[in-house]
């Protein structure tokens, strides 16, 4: 699967320019017009990098930059801050917006894509790229699941839904805590929706004697509980 790497910027030229040189180095692009679009974006998927204008209609790149820093989801996410000539680095690092790395606008493209792929290299160590709970292991950059090394076959949802109750073990969520978390505030699905996916992960995780970890909380929602 590809790295994905969302794009906040409101000029269409520019937008266009930096969905193609960024889709021809190899990645798949996320496009936001807005910080509050982007946001909308975010919540249902978080991309492997984010590449932010500063200068936005609205909610500022560096607010924005400042808002993904404070959200659990978002901390790490390794952002590259788009800035127009004179609009000098040193005066937006003061800012302290925990931007990664600033690239000034015009960009080379050969410039901008080995920024990208410095950042990401610096980011993603492989240590930390494996989620490990309950006999279950996630790889977090390829969304692969695997039990004792043979992959488990589950959809872009089931993934979701699964890492989000492996990274929080034994904790019982409800029905619309999952779909905020897993499928988005922005998106309206049913409840009974969850109940579905469940079903599903459960299916995959039986041949494995696994589909006990994923339980019903009655009158609640469901929890992840490793199986000792
Ligand atoms: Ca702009």
């Amino acid at each position: 699967m590809a790295q994905s790497i969302l794009v906040v910027e409101d000029e269409p030229e520019i937008r266009d320019l930096l969905n193609f040189t960024i889709s021809r180095a190899g990645y798949d692009v996320l496009e936001a017009e807005t910080a509050e679009h982007a946001l909308q974006i975010l919540d249902r998927s978080v991309p492997e990098l984010a590449i932010i204008d500063w200068m936005l209609p609205g909610m500022s790149g560096v607010d924005l930059s400042r808002r993904l820093r404070k959200d659990e989801l978002t901390e790490q996410l390794p952002i590259i801050m788009l800035t127009a000539r004179g609009e000098e680095a040193d005066k937006l690092k003061s800012f302290d917006s925990g931007v990664d790395d600033y690239v000034t606008k015009p960009f080379s493209p050969r410039e901008l894509v080995a920024r990208i792929k410095a950042l990401l290299r610096r980011s993603g160590s492989p240590e930390d790229d494996l989620l490990e709970v309950g006999g279950i292991c996630l790889n977090l950059s390829s969304h692969v699941a695997t039990v004792g090394g043979n992959e488990v076959h589950v959809g872009p949802t089931e993934y979701r839904l699964l890492e989000l109750l492996m990274r929080h073990p034994n904790r019982a969520f409800d029905r619309g805590q999952l779909l905020d978390r897993v499928w988005g505030r922005s998106v309206y699905v049913e409840e009974r929706t969850v109940d579905v996916h469940v079903l599903r992960l459960r299916k995959v995780l039986q041949p494995y004697g696994l589909d006990r970890v994923i339980q019903t909380v009655r009158g609640v929602g469901y929890r992840f509980s490793p199986v000792s």
